[in-house]
């Protein structure tokens, strides 16, 4: 037992102490490790597993609304970024620039892209011409740069992997219903893959993406109740079309500038996954995204047929499309348990010489502790049935947690002291930036989201008349 306690001490406390509880969670099972150049993350291959497991199952949801994938350069001139005024104005502060190739100095500098609207405009004006091209529907999967001053790995890094949507339409109306789909895409995604429920709403003007017209995010809940967010989808306008210059020759016979989107989410959404599921133990992942679903841990495994049994078990759960591991280490039992369970693997089997005898396994859900046996002969079907009670139930668990801390503000008092306690609080908001920017210095709440089809009398700050419902939160 004290090997099993010094175990559970290697991760902090993580109802007292849950930023140093997640630093401990991210190295101490492995999923990345900080890189040499302050601010730069490595992600390990079990961080990465979870990142191919995100990229498939979303990848496939891009292109199966139309998109394509394909690949820009990372290196963008400086002076694509200063054609957008907004734009340059929001990135300057936090790009890396390249001034010196090849031992010489750089006629042009060049910017490491922080996100790629420039880029794929200068692109998209060279290959539009008629209202037949459109809409240009394309994503590329890549890594950005952000030169960021506070770091934490996976929520905030110079570094990041994403994916970046970018489309072209002929009309206003396309752009917009292109924009709400993707965050559609999202948010489904999110639910049914991550199990993770989400806020999704237009942004503030202060909030938007520099450049953009409007801004649509996603948020979700974390363990401590503040709010990250999850992904973003961008509607444009007409703002890059004009400053790239992308026009079509449309049907009437005259030029027109053509309407953009741009939408993306990233390895973000690895800390969103650990911050919204994890607990005292450790990582708890969805089986949908989990690198192990299912780990055998052979007891008595010096026994003779242990190993084979649980070899077989091992085989004839991965032909049945299940992700299992065996762990045939001999590292003791015990230790096995809290290792894998730190990881945060879906389902744990236990098969000894008993078990094998009468034919059937221990199964161990991580979400719940909750201890169950099956027949072997039926152990596919078994498995399979315990992982999609596990994804169902994690996102059960969130949304509850999603509904239950959720509260309304008139005062900022209410206000203070709603997000003191982990909530996210409704409020009515006058829309001047100059309310929004107080709220964030008296309670460090930023507004997530506006919240669609609800009405409140007065502005909580400043008492003048509500124009909206706004979701405040504490946020990554
Ligand atoms: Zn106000």
């Amino acid at each position: 037992m004290a090997k099993e306690n010094q175990f559970v001490n290697q991760i902090a406390d993580i109802e007292t102490d849950f930023p140093r509880w997640y630093t401990d969670v991210v190295i101490r099972t492995k999923l990345v490790d900080y890189g040499p150049v302050k601010g730069t993350m490595v992600i390990r291959p079990y961080g990465y597993a979870i990142w191919e497991n995100i990229q498939k199952e979303l990848d496939a949801r891009i292109k199966a609304t139309g998109h394509q994938n394909a690949y820009f350069p990372l290196l963008i001139p400086y002076s694509y970024m200063t054609r957008e005024a907004e734009h340059v104005e929001g990135f300057a502060p936090e790009v890396a620039v390249v001034t010196v190739g090849g031992g010489e100095k750089l006629a042009e500098p060049l910017v490491i892209r922080p996100t790629s609207e420039t880029i794929f405009g200068e692109m998209y004006s060279k290959w539009l011409q008629s209202y037949r091209d459109l809409p240009i529907l394309i994503n590329q999967w890549a890594n950005v740069m952000r030169w960021e001053k506070t770091t934490r790995p996976f929520l905030r890094t110079s570094e990041f992997l994403w994916q970046e949507g970018h489309t072209a339409h002929a009309t206003e109306e396309e752009a917009m219903e292109e924009t709400m789909k993707m965050l559609g895409v999202y948010k489904e995604f999110a639910e049914n893959c991550l199990a993770i429920p989400v806020f999704t709403g237009r942004k503030t003007e202060k909030e938007k993406f520099a450049g953009a017209v409007a801004t649509f995010g996603m948020e979700a809940m974390m363990h401590d109740g503040k709010s990250l967010q999850a992904g973003t989808s961008h509607y444009l306008g007409q703002n890059f079309a004009k400053a790239f210059d992308i026009q079509f020759l449309d049907k009437d016979g005259t030029h027109k500038y053509a309407y953009t989107t741009s939408w993306g989410v990233s390895t973000r959404l690895i800390g969103a996954l650990i911050m919204a599921h994890g607990d005292a133990r450790g990582l708890v992942l969805p089986p949908v995204v989990a690198p192990v679903q299912a780990i055998i841990v052979p007891i008595a495994a010096k026994k003779e047929g242990v190993l084979d049994a649980a070899a077989d078990l091992k085989a004839k759960l991965v032909a049945a499309g299940v992700r299992a591991e065996m762990d045939a280490t001999d590292n003791s039992p015990g230790w096995k348990f809290n290792e894998w369970e730190m990881k945060g693997v879906p389902v744990r089997i236990e098969i000894g010489p008993r078990d094998i005898e009468a034919g059937k396994m221990v199964l161990v859900r991580r979400d719940t502790h909750e201890k169950t046996e099956a027949p072997l002969a039926d152990a596919a079907d078994a498995v399979k049935k315990l992982l999609a009670d596990v994804q169902h139930n994690l996102f059960e668990m969130a949304k509850k947690r999603k509904e239950e801390r959720v509260v309304s503000a008139e005062t900022m008092d209410e206000l203070l002291k709603g997000v003191e306690g982990g909530n996210f609080v409704k409020a009515g908001w006058c829309g001047c930036r100059e309310c929004e920017d107080k709220i964030k210095e008296q309670t460090a709440a930023t507004a997530r989201v506006i919240v669609e089809g609800e009405h409140a009398e007065k502005c909580v700050c400043c008492g003048k008349e509500a124009k909206q419902v706004v979701l405040f939160a504490r946020a990554y």
